[in-house]
């Protein structure tokens, strides 16, 4: 394998001489290893500052800000008209909130 022709060049993040394997082109940034590598995404999912904000977005949106589907009952214990995070079987027990809290006491 012959070796790759090195071209000096500065370089745009750190301003540290070095040397690239390609011409350095004016108007394109050149990176020095280094900077090459911090800047390379590690991820496929977008790279850059933008995708991994975006990836965080995500993560509270699927989290515990998620609301919970409710669903209209009556609780078993004093009939009253509640709503449980849950679908209501029918053959199961519904309590509203206030009952639940005195069984589980
Ligand atoms: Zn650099
Ligand atoms: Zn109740």
């Amino acid at each position: 394998m012959e070796d790759r022709e090195m071209h000096k060049a500065t370089c745009s993040d750190c301003k540290k001489e070095c040397e690239v394997p390609f011409k350095p082109t004016e108007g394109k940034p050149v990176r020095c290893q280094d900077c090459f590598k911090k800047n390379r995404p590690e991820r496929s999912f977008g790279g850059r500052d933008g995708g991994n904000r975006r990836f965080g977005g995500n993560n509270n949106r699927f989290g515990n800000d998620r609301p919970r589907e409710m669903h209209k009952a009556t609780c078993s214990d004093c009939g009253k008209a509640c709503e449980v995070p849950f679908k209501p079987t029918g053959d199961k027990p519904v309590r509203c909130r206030d009952c639940f809290q005195a069984t589980r006491n």
